[in-house]
């Protein structure tokens, strides 16, 4: 048999010693094709098989493995990409904790889960954590065979050659190490070097890196190890992974042994007792911080007894036996340069300041949050003002606060929040006890535009069928739909739609025709269909019920924005706005609607938008009126409940019953409710119907009621 095809493990010393020369000859040939005359002469996966070759041989025969093997990391060429690697035991995230709270919550926890008594002592290992990307480093036969990012916990990305021009990573371990021996840790770059990458970036005109963390995963996630070689990477040991065997029984023990294998494992790596230790040691750490030359975010606490991390398990990918404790957030100063005002996807209308790009933390931070209109006025920030940004950890970084000196911030102009949407030119208003101001325009708002289009043709609202949300993405990308009377525009676009990606002429037929059955809604789904503020179902349905047709409704609403009188003499725009909400309320006759509803009854119809909107809609769609049954009957309007065992027909039935008669049924007896209809053995809620003064009749009265009520609106 060819030496070249013969399986690894059927080779002897002789045919070996002659395959890694002409393997490492091969593979020399190869990069110097690829790397310096741009011109490859075999395919990426030949060049793999040759490459897991010669590292298998190496493996079996060590001796062979020459200092300049082609597997020994510089001059590697890595797969196409990064090969996916399975961990074989998943690497965990850390829980966090940011308070001395959470420290001593996590002793108690421990301790409870573990039921040690109060005097048991608790020893945790303490130890800086690193900022930077983790690592797996996999031995098999005392050699690197692999190294993989974290990637999702379970499977990573595989960098072996790349990891192997790091210094700090062995690639043989010594004699009587644990096989497999799988050792974890972080991958950083330290200050120094992270500036002068970042000069060096300049130099070349090429993107600088925003911190050491982002700078250190892509220099290891390099698709040419040579990059990788030339940037000054380091390592540190944290933990391990899968291990032939265990050579000590606490996670210190553990990391000593590490060490001893040849791994760099942090100075700062001790062994505290409880919350109380563990808080020293962070203390200590922060201290020390400033001077340690590399980024660190936090300590890291983990219980020292291995038995006793193996009894904690994990909970949702972390460690019950590892708490990893932040420092506090970082700040810095910087310049407010603009307050931009963006609408939120329900019309509430959010500022972002905008700031002169500083470094906080070592992230370079150009927006932050202001919250809402009361933030800014609370900080009374100004366009120009000096600032104080801070950041905690991933969160959006925050406003404390002005820093700028009295006179020159007196000399700024205050900063008026808008009261029209920037996105659409709608009034925006803020409701009583809002923190938020929201666009009114809510069905011709871009920025509103799919929510209100996805609530438009909901279930609940006009219920057609077959237009999924990704299909309104698709049309309102088309510039096909942007108003709720572009969906009844469809039907016409049947062509071009079945031409679009994933639909064909069976599906936008059956859309057409969903679309086509809609166009006589029921006056209450119409109404709640248009998505105004605080009109829910219910409240479209009483109110539906109350005027009948869309053009009662519309009459209202209509009075309701007339109905504008100017503030009494001495009264307050609060009690204005008060007096006048009650009174549009009032208009509305719905025992539902109070002062809430109806302000926002009146603030949509106010909006020339909306109406424009609505009435584009009618022109398409014409709500049906309400049955006259429902009109006529003496409970209509009125609100029921029924209570004890009926005997006559089921409850559900006397439900839809009442409801047909324009009844609203509620659950419970309130000082609301017009009506009690006791069936047998009624209980609680017949006696507070009594207490509360409630009309309250039997079955016999109810079905008498029915009847008369049915009979006298022709029904
Ligand atoms: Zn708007």
């Amino acid at each position: 048999m060819d030496p070249a095809t013969r399986p690894v493990d059927m080779l002897d010393a002789e045919a070996a010693t002659a395959e890694v020369a002409r393997l490492a000859e091969a593979i020399g040939r190869a990069n110097k094709a690829y790397y310096q005359d741009d011109a490859p002469e075999i395919s990426d996966a030949d060049y793999d098989a040759m490459l897991a070759r010669l590292m298998a041989i190496e493996a079996r025969f060590p001796a062979l493995a020459r200092p300049d093997s082609p597997t020994q990391g510089v001059g590697a060429r890595p797969a196409s990409g990064f090969a996916p690697f399975a961990h074989a035991r998943p690497m965990l995230s850390l829980e966090n904790g940011f308070a001395a709270a959470d420290v001593l919550d996590f002793e108690a926890r421990v301790r409870r889960f573990l039921s040690l008594a109060p005097d048991e002592p608790l020893v945790l290992t303490a130890e800086a954590k690193i900022d930077g990307l983790s690592l797996s480093l996999r031995y098999e036969g005392g050699r690197l065979v692999a190294a993989a990012t974290r990637g999702d916990g379970s499977t990573g990305e595989t960098v072996t050659a790349n990891a192997r021009t790091l210094a700090d990573i062995p690639h043989r371990l010594p004699p009587g190490a644990p096989d497999p021996c799988e050792v974890r840790g972080e991958v950083y770059l330290g200050w120094e070097d992270f500036a002068a990458l970042n000069a060096a970036q300049d130099a070349q005109g090429q993107k600088r890196f925003a911190n050491p963390r982002n700078a250190a995963a892509g220099s290891l996630r390099q698709l040419d190890p040579a990059v990788t070689a030339a940037r000054p990477l380091r390592f540190l040991a944290h933990g391990w992974g899968e291990m032939g065997r265990l050579p000590a029984d606490t996670q210190f023990g553990m990391m000593q042994a590490i060490a001893g294998l040849g791994f760099p494992v942090s100075d700062t790596l001790e062994r505290v007792e409880g919350a109380a230790g563990a808080l020293a040691a962070w203390a200590r750490l922060e201290a020390r911080r400033p001077g340690l030359g590399f980024d660190i975010d936090g300590v890291v606490y983990k219980v020292d007894r291995l038995d006793w991390q193996e009894r904690l398990g994990t909970v949702s990918r972390a460690p019950r036996w590892a708490l990893a404790h932040k420092f506090p957030a970082e700040q810095a100063l910087t310049r407010l340069m603009a307050i931009d005002i963006q609408v939120g996807r329900t019309g509430a209308l959010t500022p972002v300041a905008r700031l002169a790009p500083v470094s906080v933390g070592g992230v370079v931070v150009s927006n932050a949050t202001l919250h809402n209109e009361d933030e800014i006025a609370r900080l009374d920030l100004r366009v120009g003002d000096l600032v104080a940004v801070q950041r905690a950890g991933d969160v959006i970084p925050q406003v404390l606060g002005v820093r700028t000196p009295p006179d020159a911030h007196a000399a700024l102009s205050p900063f008026i929040f808008p009261d029209h949407c920037p996105e659409c030119g709608s009034a925006a208003v803020r409701e009583p006890g809002e923190a938020a101001r929201r666009c009114t325009g809510g069905l011709s708002c871009p920025a509103q535009r799919l929510e209100r289009l996805k609530h438009f043709v909901s279930r609940r609202a006009l219920d057609i069928e077959g237009l999924a949300v990704r299909s309104l993405e698709q049309f309102i990308a088309a510039g096909w739909v942007s108003t709720p009377a572009d969906i009844f525009r469809l039907p016409a676009r049947r062509a071009s739609l079945a031409a679009l990606d994933g639909w064909g002429e069976a599906s936008a037929a059956n859309l057409a025709a969903a679309i086509e059955s809609r166009r006589a809604p029921a006056l209450d789904r119409f109404l709640f269909a248009l998505g105004i503020r605080h009109v829910g179902e219910v409240t479209a349905r009483d109110i539906a019920r109350r005027w009948a047709s869309w053009q009662a409704i519309e009459a209202l609403l209509d009075a309701l924005v007339a109905h504008d009188p100017p503030p009494a003499p001495g009264e307050s725009p609060e009690r204005h706005g008060k007096r006048l909400a009650e009174e549009w309320a009032a208009r509305v006759e719905v025992a539902g609607v109070g002062p809430e509803v109806a302000r926002a009854l009146r603030d949509f119809w106010a909006e020339p938008h909306n109406r424009a909107t609505v009435r584009d809609l009618l022109a398409l769609v014409a709500p049906a009126e309400l049955l006259h049954e429902a009109r006529a009957s003496p409970i209509a309007g009125k609100t029921l409940v029924f209570t004890g065992t009926l005997e006559l027909s089921s409850r559900d039935e006397a439900r839809a019953t009442a409801e047909r008669l324009g009844a609203r049924v509620a659950g419970s007896v309130s000082s609301k409710t017009d009506l009690v209809v006791a069936g047998r053995d009624a209980g609680s809620k017949l006696d507070k119907a009594r207490a509360l003064g409630v009309d309250v009749i039997d079955e016999q009265a109810w079905t008498a009621l029915v009847s008369e009520a049915s009979h006298a609106s022709g029904a």
